[in-house]
């Protein structure tokens, strides 16, 4: 039985990247003198969340400030619009807060959330594509976020993300990880009066939107960067050339 389980580990082994704090923290240190990484708390964060643990092995280094394929006609995305995106939420991210990731596919930014929210906090993962949810809760296991997700803090959902969560709302902060043609309303509907959206919107040409909902429900929208993010769609229209 013993032998049987350490033929089985030597094959996962080549079939993931087993990760390497070092580079990790070489990246993140390189974002930072790059300016993208500015505040302690998400630099913290992402020295503790390894994303070679995220990615498929065999498809470059993981460290590499590039988006890589994960299959399914989906990325993980580029190191740097990770920690884009957690400066952009990071006062969103305070501990006890509640967070949604829609799109969240390898679940390494979703990873990063709920050590940002922490163990008071509440992380709700939403993902199309079944087996994506499945590798991304195989990722985060193995990842500093293990306790959050035995916990009930961070917890992952094969649904269309389109819809958000209801469940969970109102959140502190929404992040969605794929270009929507439009925001959605009802995104915007289960954001706290307070709380901040964050979202690629547009087809060919893409902007980040960075969407404040006020404390009166009125809305504030601006543009943070032009980006190249895969599209937010049904599972059909997403597969249909894969
Ligand atoms: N933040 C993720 C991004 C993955 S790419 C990461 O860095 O790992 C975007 C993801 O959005 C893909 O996994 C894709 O399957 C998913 N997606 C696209 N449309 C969706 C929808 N309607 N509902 C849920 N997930 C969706």
């Amino acid at each position: 039985m013993e032998v049987l389980r350490l033929i089985f580990n030597r094959g996962r082994r080549r079939l993931w990247t087993s990760g390497s704090s070092d580079k990790n923290k070489a990246m993140v240190e390189q974002l930072e003198r790059c300016g993208i990484v500015q505040s302690k708390r998400v630099k913290e964060v992402m020295e503790a969340i390894d994303r070679g643990l995220f990615v498929p092995a065999g498809s470059g280094s993981p460290y590499h400030d590039s988006p890589m394929s994960i299959g399914y006609n989906a990325t993980i995305s580029a190191p740097h619009m990770h920690a884009t995106c957690l400066e952009l939420l990071e006062k969103h991210l305070q501990p006890g807060m509640r967070t949604l990731d829609v799109g969240s596919g390898t679940g390494y930014l979703t990873a990063c959330f709920a050590m940002m929210v922490g163990p008071q906090g509440r992380v709700v993962g939403v993902e199309h594509i079944p087996e994506l949810v499945s590798f991304s809760i195989d990722n985060i296991k193995r990842s500093a976020a293990a306790p959050l997700l035995d916990n009930g803090s961070l917890s992952m959902h094969a649904a269309d993300g389109r819809q958000g969560w209801p469940e969970m709302a109102p959140y502190d902060a929404i992040h969605v990880g794929a270009a929507a043609p439009e925001i959605p309303q009802s995104l915007l509907d289960q954001l706290k009066p307070g709380g901040k959206l964050v979202i690629p919107v547009g087809t060919v040409f893409q902007e980040l939107k960075v969407i404040d909902k006020n404390p009166d429900g009125s809305i504030s929208v601006r543009d943070e960067t032009s980006v190249r993010y895969v599209p937010l769609t049904s599972k059909a229209a997403q597969l249909k050339a894969y």
